[in-house]
């Protein structure tokens, strides 16, 4: 065929295509999950469209949204349709292949540092990973709005498009042609595409059908060859292959019964379709009735990472606001979480409506600092056939927004106290219903993925400040090589000591040498060592805890404790007797960059120290706002 308009893929977009090609990867099953994910996902948007204009779907077969994948074997092409929403001819240039996505150096950069390919889903290049089984892929497309399009490349740093004129039409939706590589001829077996699609499929909420060849057993009938085939024909033509199905199955067992001396059978081999997930909804089950290993795959399934979530919670709400929701906890962060914290779109959680997919970017679903956590909410209380602005605007999604909040809280809160519990019982020696390893190390590994979520949580969260705060970790002059928390530290206070002393900067050891600290340590009293860049941002939100006021050790006013009369008077003393030096330095230093000069007793040997104003940012502050972290 004239292989139509050429087109250059975007320059990332070659370099990731040509370490896919040549990879040794030895995990090319990827690829499945990706297509079908894709399928899934376009389905998704018709069905959603569809809700507020019907017409959209077609009539007759175009409207069925399923999945169906076959193979030709004799020449070693596998073939995925979708009856999704398709792609444009201007889609397919710019989705496969003109316009990298943000994820994509990111990607690139990961597997230079030895990455695993199985992450690919997760950096919104998916679709490429076809080049690991394929050495040409052909796409064709149908869009509602356009013609029906073939894109199709070698992956050799170009594509072509052109308008289809071989291919039968589609009505709506996508065809993907994948030429198996000679060194990927296993995917060109039934049975190794009906074991991956299975496991890939069981919880996409589409129904995917696979192409098997059936053996049936056929009677050979006595009569002249020619009639009968005659009349084979005949019936193949007017019926549906199921039915075919049966009658061959109930010719076969009159024969039986009849006759003592078994009739004479032939094998034939059929094709047919075979459904291979029941795609009911996970979350419509009893939480009893789901196990462990499903609710990981579900994970899996729904968040495009491959290892499984740290935690999950399956529960349904009621009352005003009704709906269903598993929410999970990834065991680490995604790999942009924090980058541009404050640019990307939010995708984590993934809303339907009585069942349909709506949205997995919504952020009246759930706040930005917890947009690390995956899953569904499926409620039947928001009206189905409304856009997505009015649905935005829905009170119900404030409520819902509230309960995932609440209960993704809880499930961090119980991870933490379980934490606490295990050091306590370990310091008491006990052992007796001890939480297992793993349930007591959950909250570090939380703590070291999602702790500045949580720091942000505390920044941006005001209703739940104060539940985040519990959640804290950090290192304090007390605490070893063990993270403490602020109820551990209030436990450890001195008697009559009022604040909660801290300090911040880059390092443990710069901050615990500090002449800030010198005096509150000499002292005996516990100072928190503050060394993310967050932590003074979080701090000038934080402003007590538990009635304790927090004491950044670098500022003016610290104050240790209340002095006795003995003590002021030896305070006036001393300032009486440095006057003239306090004076004298006051005049030497530019006055617009001192605010003053003061005698002091907080330092233990460091003889004299600059101090921030109570007002002013601390030393370490002006640091990070230089550096612009944030
Ligand atoms: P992602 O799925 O994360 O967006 P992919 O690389 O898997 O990344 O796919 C890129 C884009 O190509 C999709 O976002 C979608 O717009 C388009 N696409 C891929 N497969 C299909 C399909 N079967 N039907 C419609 N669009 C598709
Ligand atoms: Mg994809």
């Amino acid at each position: 065929r004239d292989s139509g308009e050429q087109f250059a893929f975007q320059a990332e977009v070659t370099r990731l295509m040509d370490i896919i090609i040549h990879s040794l990867y030895s995990n090319k099953d990827i690829f499945l999950r990706e297509l079908i994910s894709n399928a899934s996902d376009a389905l998704d948007k018709i069905r959603f469209l569809s809700l507020t204009d019907k017409s959209v779907l077609g009539d007759g077969d175009t409207a069925n949204l399923d999945i169906k994948i076959w193979l030709d074997p004799a020449s070693k092409v596998l073939y995925i349709r979708d009856r999704g929403i398709g792609m444009t001819k201007d889609d397919l240039i710019k989705n496969l292949g003109t316009i990298a996505k943000s994820g994509t150096s990111a990607f690139l950069e990961q597997m230079q540092k030895g990455g695993d390919m199985n992450l690919i889903g997760q950096f919104g290049v998916g679709f490429y990973s076809v080049y690991l089984v394929a050495d040409y892929v052909e796409v064709v497309s149908k869009h509602n709005d356009d013609a029906q399009y073939i894109w199709s490349s070698t992956a050799d740093g170009s594509f072509a498009i052109s308008e289809d004129t071989e291919n039968e039409p589609l009505g709506r939706g996508t065809l993907i042609k994948i030429h198996l590589k000679e060194e990927a001829q296993e995917y060109g077996t039934e049975a190794k595409l009906k074991e991956l699609v299975q496991r890939y499929s069981e919880f996409i909420n589409f129904p995917i059908y696979l192409q098997t060849e059936k053996e049936v057993e056929v009677p050979v009938e006595e009569e002249p060859e020619e009639e009968a085939a005659k009349e084979d024909d005949k019936e193949e033509e007017g019926k549906e292959d199921e039915e075919e199905e049966e009658g061959a199955e109930d010719d076969e067992e009159e024969t039986k019964e009849e006759e003592e001396k078994p009739k004479a059978t032939r094998k034939e081999k059929k094709l047919d379709w075979e459904l291979l997930n029941d795609n009911k909804a996970i979350w419509l089950r009893k939480p009893s009735d789901v196990t462990e290993e499903e609710y990981q795959k579900f994970y899996k399934a729904v968040s495009k990472d491959y290892t499984d979530a740290l935690t999950y919670s399956h529960f349904r709400a009621e009352g005003d606001v009704e709906f269903r929701s598993i929410l999970y906890i990834p065991s680490f962060s995604p790999y942009d979480f924090y980058d541009k914290y404050y640019e990307k779109a939010q995708h984590g959680l993934k809303l339907y409506v009585r069942r349909v997919f709506i949205s997995d970017d919504m952020k009246e679903l759930i706040p930005r600092y917890l947009s690390f956590v995956k899953g569904i909410v499926d409620s039947d209380t928001l009206p189905l056939n409304v856009s997505r602005e009015m649905l935005q605007q829905e009170a119900a999604l404030k409520t819902i927004k509230k309960k995932v909040v609440r209960k993704v809280l809880d499930m961090i809160r119980k991870m933490a106290e379980t934490e606490v519990k295990c050091k306590d019982m370990e310091e008491k020696g006990e052992t007796e219903d001890k939480p297992t390893e793993k349930e007591c190390g959950q909250y570090a590994k939380f703590w070291e993925q999602f702790g500045r979520a949580i720091k942000l949580g505390i920044i941006e969260d005001t209703t739940n400040r104060n539940r985040l705060a519990k959640l804290l970790r950090f290192q304090t002059s007390k605490s070893g090589d063990k993270l403490t928390t602020l109820d551990e530290y209030i436990g450890r206070m001195k008697e009559g000591q009022k604040s909660i002393y801290y300090l911040a900067g880059t390092s443990k050891e710069e901050v615990a040498g500090s002449p800030f600290v010198e005096q509150l340590l000499r002292k005996g009293y516990e100072v928190i060592y503050f060394t993310d860049v967050l932590d003074e941002y979080v701090m000038g939100h934080l402003l007590d805890y538990d009635d304790r006021k927090f004491s950044n050790a670098s500022k003016e006013d610290l104050k240790l404790t209340d002095k006795d009369e003995v003590e002021k008077k030896k305070d006036k003393e001393l300032k009486e007797q440095f006057k003239d030096l306090t004076k004298w330095w006051k005049k030497v230093v530019d006055d617009s960059k001192l605010q003053g000069v003061k005698v002091s007793n907080r330092l233990a040997t460091t003889p004299c120290i600059v101090v921030t104003g109570k007002y002013g940012n601390s030393a370490n502050m002006e640091r990070i706002m230089r550096a612009q972290a944030f």
